[in-house]
């Protein structure tokens, strides 16, 4: 997906705040942090989103999720965090590349 701003931030092409990578996926700061942490966790191939899914995907999926706590901690969110993950055009989605964001820290408002 030459076009797809995550893709390009994951090829180097663009810059970013990496904060982990492995062969899966990749993780840094979002441009725009909503709360003291705001990371997105994304997996290397391109998938536009949850519904773009299949069940090739689920080790995929089960490794990004796995992941979380461990990413949260490395931050210092010893007490918890948020994950929000944007579906489509009404579910918020900006960026059609599939992303895990993990907020938490000062300025994390309460969601309900
Ligand atoms: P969405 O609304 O699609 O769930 O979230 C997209 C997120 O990507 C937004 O929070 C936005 O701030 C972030 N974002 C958009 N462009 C860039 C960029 O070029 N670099 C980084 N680090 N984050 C970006
Ligand atoms: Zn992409």
């Amino acid at each position: 997906m030459t076009d797809c701003i995550f893709c390009k931030i994951i090829a180097g092409d663009i810059p970013s705040a990496k904060v982990y990578e492995d062969d899966q996926i990749f993780v840094f700061k979002d441009i725009n942090p909503k709360a003291a942490v705001h990371l997105l966790v994304v997996p290397k191939i391109h998938l536009d989103s949850l519904e773009s899914l299949t069940g090739e995907h689920q080790a995929l999926i089960g490794h990004m999720i796995l992941k979380l706590p461990e990413l949260a901690k490395a931050q210092g969110l010893n007490n918890g965090f948020r994950t929000i993950i944007n579906t489509g055009p009404d579910g918020g989605q900006e960026v059609g590349h599939i992303h895990i964001h993990i907020l938490g820290g000062k300025g994390l408002a309460k969601f309900n």
